[in-house]
């Protein structure tokens, strides 16, 4: 099995479990050790404060932050039994992984804060002014609007990613997450932006979100009127089972688009294919990232399609940088973002894999390896700051994106305003 191959099945944590006898192994191992302090000497090194050469880190604002929780009762963060269930290994080999990337200790009721505690302390290494925008993730939702437990695999609720962020208001910003068949979908939004909400967040395919369905135009008005922008999953998804892998088709948030709502495609849809439904329900299967990518270079798109690169950097995406990367035209539409906890989820990265596409020094790898144990945010930061494809890396625009999600004007409070 070639190196590239094994490593993108690895890549949707379904094979982990038959490499053994595999003459590759992940190059730092399936654990993370979850290191404390960073030697001084690392932290300090001139590559890695040469970091931060041109940008403002009170600019910096890492637009895909995952909360993750469910131990707590406190917190209302919930998650599927079914990632306990021995009928369900997958999910419960995911859910190992997720635990160990976020560093999760002690009993399952300690968790939550673990987790959060973790976040802190790795942000402790990024300059001051320096934020992650934490996710809340919805309940899936019928067609009717109603809330389906049984369908669902995670619910951070927003007010616990809102009072998160209020607990820490120097490193935390916060994304709501609202299913658009809800009944009381447009006053939620309204409410999520009372609460301070930087952007929503969906997952088509894991929530039962149609983003071409009718139903969703109500909410799409309600976004266009407030400014707040969609980051919206598109593409295959794996990370969060779901049975509805054609909503992420990328096409179909050209409605929300229509409606005028800005719309963050994530990892620029970089996994996986859809029908081009373009050419009809029965067009051809094409990448998911073609179809994103068709919809960039479209005109009436160029203020309202943008795309984050979190999780660019993984194994199953990582074939999409150098495409990307030149398309400069685009860099200021993308977004930076660490889809934290992945980056701590230590076989679906190989900092050696993307020295050997050329896309950074290979004498960056042990560092960056070095570094990764320690602070996997970090680790993600570091490793896209240095990418370069034909001597061009990211602009130091992807990488501010405060102006986006929080325009100077404060439109975000129109749609409060109005009401
Ligand atoms: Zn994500």
């Amino acid at each position: 099995m070639k190196r590239r191959a094994f490593l993108r099945n690895l890549g949707t944590l379904g094979l982990v479990g038959s490499i053994a006898g595999c003459k590759y192994w992940p190059e730092q191992g399936l654990r993370n050790p979850c290191l404390n302090t960073l030697p001084d000497s690392v932290a300090r090194h001139p590559l890695v404060l040469s970091l931060w050469e041109g940008l403002d880190p009170t600019q910096v604002w890492d637009s895909h932050t995952h909360l993750v929780g469910g131990g707590d009762p406190l917190t209302g963060a919930w998650y599927s039994p079914n990632l306990d269930s021995v009928w369900h290994p997958f999910l419960r080999m995911q859910k190992a992984f997720y635990t160990n990337a976020g560093c999760m200790r002690g009993e399952t009721h300690a968790w939550d804060q673990s987790y959060v505690a973790r976040l802190s302390h790795l942000l402790e290494l990024m300059p001051p002014g320096f934020k992650t925008m934490l996710f809340a993730f919805d309940w899936y939702h019928n067609e009717h609007g109603d809330i389906d437990k049984n369908r669902s695999m995670f619910f951070i609720p927003n007010v616990y990613a809102a009072n998160v962020a209020r607990s820490n208001r120097e490193r935390y910003e916060w994304v709501a997450s609202i299913h658009p068949y809800r009944r009381d979908s447009v006053d939620a939004l309204k409410s999520a932006i009372r609460d301070g909400a930087r952007a929503i967040k969906w997952l088509p395919s894991a929530q039962g979100i149609d983003p071409m369905s009718a139903r969703c135009d109500d909410f799409y008005t309600a976004m266009a009127d407030s400014k707040l922008p969609l980051i919206c999953h598109a593409g295959l998804e794996i990370a969060v089972q779901g049975g509805h892998q054609e909503f992420g088709n990328p096409l179909r948030l050209r409605r929300a688009m229509d409606h005028g709502v800005r719309v963050v495609v994530a990892h620029c849809a970089s996994d996986g294919n859809d029908i081009d439904i373009d050419q009809g329900p029965d067009g051809p299967s094409v990448r998911s990232y073609e179809l994103f990518a068709r919809m960039m270079d479209e005109q009436r798109y160029a203020n309202l399609l943008y795309g984050d690169i979190s999780a660019l950097t993984q194994l199953n995406r990582n074939w999409a940088l150098k495409d990307v990367l030149k398309r400069v035209d685009w860099h200021p539409r993308l977004l930076n973002g660490s889809d934290y906890p992945l980056p701590g989820i230590m076989p679906l990265f190989s900092a050696t894999d993307i020295a050997n596409m050329g896309l950074i020094d290979i004498a960056a790898v042990p560092l960056l390896q070095q570094i990764r144990p320690h602070n996997s945010l970090l680790f993600d930061f570091m490793l896209k700051r240095l990418l370069r494809f034909e001597k061009q890396g990211f602009a130091n625009s992807v990488f501010e994106t405060r102006k986006f999600f929080q325009p100077s004007s404060g439109s975000a409070d129109t749609l409060i305003r109005k009401s």
